[in-house]
């Protein structure tokens, strides 16, 4: 298979070649070369050599020879498919014929003639396919930081800097004034086409968080234009005139299009043909109607500005008011937003440079950041709902049916009773979003709290998103996000476990960071401080690798069946303690009935289930159902009341730099086991054979299949695995015997199930190589499992 040529085998996994990915493990190799990126690029290089083989490089040719003069000659060869002519200076052309045939007509020609200039014919060069890369975008944010970095190291403190980098990177007043004039002729053009058109800009050009190379995003108003339509509809029906002589309308683009029955698409294609007729200086006019808002997008060549045009997007209008308001009624905000927009880039985390991606967009990042201000203690901003009661009745302003209502101005909101600091704000924002539970709770800034997620299982079912009656509830994701106003809308619905977990993971370091005095205090030898280390750009800091092999589980609700989902919805808060029970019963299940673990005895209560895990194999298990639940309890007992004193499942949270409110269940005293030992329950697993090794190609031969299912899919198959391997491949000399403690967490930080794994016995050395194994095939074998028995069996 010709995709097997570009996978090379590397020490660390595998290489792909053509894709230049990296993938670390057999699974993620067959996944991406099924993938959309690897299959195109094998397209397009498969393309690209067709091309190569039909086509001739011609030189000696001068400016005056036109395209056509081109293909005038060389048809005589054959049928011409293409031609690419070196504009500019007019010195060669490549002309690629229909058939190789013709390419060999050409080539043995000995010499080719053309309106009096002598041409040069020879094979075109064939050229490696090469994916180029990307500009490298750590290498330019490295630049930047570069250029940034004296001036901020000479500043005196963190507020300081924060306030500089806000100066350093906020719009201009001329950039601001360009923006407008810009803005100005549009609203004269439209307004010739659609009457009574309006057009009004939000995002970042308005919204007080604009940088210098922002985006102008513009919503079109239509809805006097629709007025307009049909009361001249109505008078024309009426009076039977108001056509030209041709029998058109006499605003002929109105007449093309019924703005009240045509699609966003169909107008915004209308919008695309007036930008590119009529506005000067601008090109690149792209309809995106696949978005979730469809919009015109261009660029504007002399002021060098991308802009998007909208004509369903009135709530964005509002949010971008919103965000005014905010800056205006508390001056911290902006140093803070600019200071986390600044760091989240740096490191990767917000900015899709493409539109869409699984980063934070600067929208939900300047939400995460208002949210935080309204959880400090004393807060920093109302939430949305006070500010609701603080506007008067002219005030008032619903859209789409969403009370978007607040006050215009600032200084109808009393100022906040927060005194801190900007540098300690700063601090307290990574410390929040370090600890915070993202998997198991809904971000409200309305209500300025954290919901659980529970609160939203059900409104998820197929049953009630096939309900119209019901506005539905937002998309469920690893991060979730509420929009201050459209209350079904996650903002942050785009992410990924991945952007997620990097996002919290920043966080993580940013607040270890802050704690040092190389935040806080100024170097005296003139080496970087304060803001400059929190900008160095994502990957170049080295991550520490955790002392003890753990492998974590974290709370997927997309993943789980909706069974499950509804027995979670059901248990309210305790719904972690459940999952954490279902997550265990399918730990057992995996290394007894998938991996053939002999579960030995242990000296602590071991856990079990009365599931199928039990019955396989019951003589091994020491358990049974009642140690199981007390076991499970003492695990994670901590955990339940993190939740009471949490935040994010509730109540109002006060910031505190402490770590006590994450400590994690084994930090707490543990219970007395069933033999009076203080141990947290765990299992002690014995395995005999190398079952991690070897087994893609086992599962391979099992399947007989080259379209087979990815590792850890499928529970049967696995087992199969396991059993052929134990059968045809020696004894190690002496057995593994290892243990592994689960416990919780959650309420204080992501919700998640981490296992700790610990050997006991390995003479043979090879129990880091099973972690390695485990690592990626439990999280996604649980899964499967949870998918299949989650919300059938009992706990
Ligand atoms: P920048 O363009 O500098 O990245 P921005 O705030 O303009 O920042 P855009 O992605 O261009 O961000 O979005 C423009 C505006 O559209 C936002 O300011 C916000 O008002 C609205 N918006 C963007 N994303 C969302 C979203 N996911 N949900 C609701 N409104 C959004
Ligand atoms: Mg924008």
């Amino acid at each position: 298979m010709e995709a097997d040529s570009d996978i090379k085998t590397t020490p660390r996994g595998f290489h792909c070649v053509l894709c230049n990915a990296n993938l670390p493990n057999p699974s993620s190799m067959e996944q991406h070369v099924k993938g959309r990126k690897h299959q195109t690029l094998r397209t397009v290089r498969a393309t690209r050599k067709t091309q190569e083989q039909h086509s001739v490089f011609v030189s000696g040719i001068n400016p005056v020879v036109s395209q056509t003069d081109i293909a005038e000659y060389f048809q005589q060869f054959g049928a011409v498919s293409d031609i690419v002519m070196d504009k500019d200076k007019g010195v060669y052309a490549i002309v690629q014929f229909a058939e190789t045939d013709s390419l060999q007509a050409t080539l043995s020609r000995v010499e080719h003639q053309m309106k009096g200039l002598k041409l040069r014919v020879k094979p075109r060069e064939t050229k490696e396919f090469k994916l180029i890369p990307k500009k490298n975008s750590s290498q330019n944010l490295q630049q930047a930081l570069d250029r940034l970095k004296p001036q901020l190291c000479q500043l005196v403190s963190v507020n300081a800097q924060m306030q500089y980098v806000v100066e350093r990177l906020q719009l201009g007043e001329n950039e601001k004034k360009a923006r407008g004039l810009l803005v100005q002729l549009l609203q004269e053009v439209f307004v010739e086409f659609f009457p009574d058109s309006q057009i009004q800009p939000f995002g970042s050009s308005v919204n007080t968080f604009g940088i210098h190379s922002c985006d102008l995003d513009l919503f079109l108003d239509l809805d006097n234009t629709k007025v307009f339509q049909a009361h001249a509809k109505s008078t024309t029906e009426q009076a039977g005139e108001g056509t030209s002589d041709d029998g058109r309308s006499e605003d002929s683009i109105l007449s093309d299009i019924d703005l009240s029955t045509a699609s966003p698409t169909e107008v915004l294609d209308l919008v695309a043909a007036i930008l590119k007729r009529c506005v000067p200086n601008v090109h690149k006019v792209n309809v995106v109607g696949s978005a979730r808002l469809p919009v015109v997008k261009f660029h504007h060549r002399e002021l060098n500005l991308q802009g998007d045009i909208t004509i369903n997007n009135r709530l964005a209008v509002r949010n971008t008011r919103f965000l005014q308001l905010c800056s205006g009624m508390e001056d911290r905000l902006r140093p803070l937003a600019y200071t986390i927009r600044y760091w989240a880039k740096q490191k990767q985390l917000a900015g899709n440079p493409s539109g869409a991606g699984p980063l934070l967009n600067n929208y939900a990042l300047t939400l995460l950041i208002i949210f935080f201000l309204q959880n400090c203690e004393p807060p920093v901003l109302p939430t949305v709902e006070r500010l609701k009661d603080m506007a008067c009745e002219e005030e008032e302003c619903v859209i789409a049916g969403w009370n978007c209502t607040f006050p215009s101005q600032p200084i109808a909101v009393p100022p906040s009773r927060n005194t801190q600091d900007l540098s300690t704000l700063l601090f307290a924002f990574f410390t929040f979003y370090a600890k915070f539970d993202f998997a198991g709770s809904v971000i409200s800034v309305r209500k300025g709290r954290a919901l659980p997620i529970t609160d939203f299982l059900s409104q998820n079912t197929e049953e009630e998103k096939s309900t119209k009656t019901q506005p539905h509830g937002p998309k469920l994701g690893p991060l979730n996000l509420l929009d201050p106003f459209d209350l079904s809308h996650n903002v942050a619905g785009n992410l990924n476990e991945r952007s997620q977990r990097s996002f919290q993971k920043e966080c993580q370091e940013a607040d270890k960071y802050c704690r040092s005095l190389q935040y806080q205090r100024k170097s005296t030898k003139g080496k970087s401080w304060g803001l400059v280390r929190l900008f160095t750009p994502h990957g170049e800091v080295p991550q520490s690798r955790p002392e003890q092999p753990t492998i974590s589980i974290p709370f997927k609700l997309a993943s789980l069946p909706e069974g499950l989902r509804n027995q979670l919805h059901e248990a309210g808060d305790g719904f972690r303690l459940l999952w954490f029970q279902k997550v265990c019963s399918a730990v057992e299940g995996v290394f007894q009935r998938v991996l053939g673990c002999r579960l030995a005895p242990s000296a602590g209560a071991v856990f079990g289930e009365e599931s199928s895990a039990a019955d396989d194999d019951a003589g091994e298990m020491e358990t049974t159902s009642a140690s199981l639940n007390s076991s499970i309890n003492d695990s994670c007992d901590s955990v339940e009341c993190q939740n009471e004193a949490s935040p994010a499942v509730g109540a109002k949270r006060q910031l505190s730099s402490g770590s006590d409110a994450s400590e994690s269940p084994q930090g707490k005293k543990p219970r007395l086991a069933k033999r009076g030992k203080p141990e947290s329950p765990h299992w002690i697993c014995v395995q005999k054979h190398m079952v991690w090794a070897g087994r893609r190609k086992v599962r391979r031969e099992l399947v007989k299949d080259t379209d087979s299912r990815p590792e850890g899919s499928c529970m049967e198959l696995e087992s199969k695995v396991t059993a052929h391997i134990i059968e045809k491949e020696p004894e190690l000399k002496e057995p593994l015997e290892f243990k592994v403690q689960p416990h919780m967490v959650g309420g204080t930080e992501s919700t998640k199930a981490v296992l700790k794994l610990e050997p006991i016995s390995d003479k043979t050395g090879v129990f880091q190589d099973l972690f390695h194994f485990l690592e990626a095939f439990l999280p996604k074998m649980v899964e499967t499992l949870l998918e299949k028995e989650g919300g059938a069996s009992q706990v």
